[in-house]
């Protein structure tokens, strides 16, 4: 994994062409290449009396341990120092629920199960294809902190710097906690992998549902029962729309946490006949409307054009925006109104 040497004491020069941790997260996202191999499985791995029993727990608490306690999960300058995430939400999803193969009709055919991609990992180590029933996903998602969300809260046209760096950052971030986790259950003998990271990984547009990637984290974090979706998009969760979320596969049988709403845009104010969309005036481009929700095109198109803000102003090589994300009543909570409903 790209371990991006971080500016603690003032700005990186000429951003566009010496952010290599950002070029290469922009170049991974977009043609899935440049990751590092994947980690081999451990096979002859011999338990030992002092291994942790992998169970939910135990997932729950090593994430939350990395997430507190992780020397990356720090801003640069001029934050260097500050968090880029807070305490994570946990939850998993079995392999062989099948609203993971109604994905593919809701999502795109191009949409990967579990069991497919956990089949590629298991290829490339020469073992049997795990059965979909006997596979999870692991779920989290991390919010932004306070600061962060307070700043991009009070931005009107662009990104904040807090929320840009969380972005490059938090992406690379998520991806060394992910790999650690991957590692360290392959080396115990124990199949898994982070679809995101793997070459078939890239965003492309798709007749139906436009810009789309093979493995969509939120929608696996809805599966796992983390939380739903608003007009914006965004995964609406106890702890808000203001986060990253993450997710691997395992080769274990790890039981849901969490109870999953049967609809899909339960937390979400407008959607659920509560007049809102602060999320759609919060829009520098008019992304989101009342009829249509969100407009993937647009929003994108917006979001690109703001590599050069954040090259300029900011000195790093990220897009980013996610102002109606912040600055709205589902920012850090599941709407009052609805709260009292779940
Ligand atoms: S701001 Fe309001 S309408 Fe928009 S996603 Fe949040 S709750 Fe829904
Ligand atoms: S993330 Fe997209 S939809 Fe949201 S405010 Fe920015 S451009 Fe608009």
């Amino acid at each position: 994994m790209y371990v991006r040497k971080k500016m603690r004491d003032r700005y990186r020069r000429f951003s566009f062409l010496t952010d290599l941790g950002g070029i290469k997260s922009a170049i991974g996202e977009a043609r899935g290449i440049g990751f590092p191999p994947q980690p081999l499985l451990n096979k002859t791995y011999e338990p030992k009396s002092a291994d942790p029993d992998l169970n939910e727990e135990w997932f729950v608490q090593t994430i939350k341990k990395k997430v507190a306690d992780h020397p990356d999960n720090s801003m640069e300058f001029p934050f260097y120092g500050e968090k880029i995430y807070e305490e994570p939400l946990v939850g998993f999803v079995r392999g062989d629920d099948p609203l993971l193969q109604e994905y593919k009709r809701i999502i795109g055919p191009h949409h990967f199960t579990p069991e497919e991609i956990m089949k590629w990992q298991a290829d490339k180590n020469g073992v049997p294809a795990p059965k979909a029933e006997d596979i999870s996903v692991v779920s989290f998602v991390m919010p932004v902190t306070r600061n962060t969300k307070t700043d991009n809260a009070a931005r009107k046209d662009w990104v904040s710097e807090r929320w840009a760096q969380t972005r490059l950052l938090g992406e690379i971030y998520s991806q060394i906690i992910v790999r650690e986790m991957v590692e360290y259950l392959m080396n115990r003998g124990i199949l898994a992998i982070a679809p995101d990271v793997t070459p078939m990984f890239n965003k492309k547009r798709y007749p139906v549902v436009g810009w789309a990637s093979p493995w969509s984290h939120r929608h696996m974090a809805y599966a796992a029962g983390l939380g739903t979706f608003g007009m914006h998009d965004f995964l609406i969760t106890e702890k808000g729309c203001a986060h990253r979320v993450a997710s691997f596969v395992v080769h274990l049988k790890l039981h849901p946490n969490r109870n999953r709403p049967d609809d899909i845009h339960a937390y979400c104010l407008q959607y659920q006949g509560i007049k809102c969309l602060k999320c759609k005036s919060r829009c520098p481009v008019n992304a989101i409307s009342e009829e249509t929700a969100h407009d993937k095109e647009a929003c994108m198109r917006r979001v690109a054009a703001s590599t050069k803000y954040c090259n300029t102003k900011y000195h790093i090589f990220i897009y980013g925006c996610g102002l109606c994300a912040t600055g709205t009543p589902c920012e850090s909570t599941i709407p009052e109104a609805l709260l009292k409903k779940t």
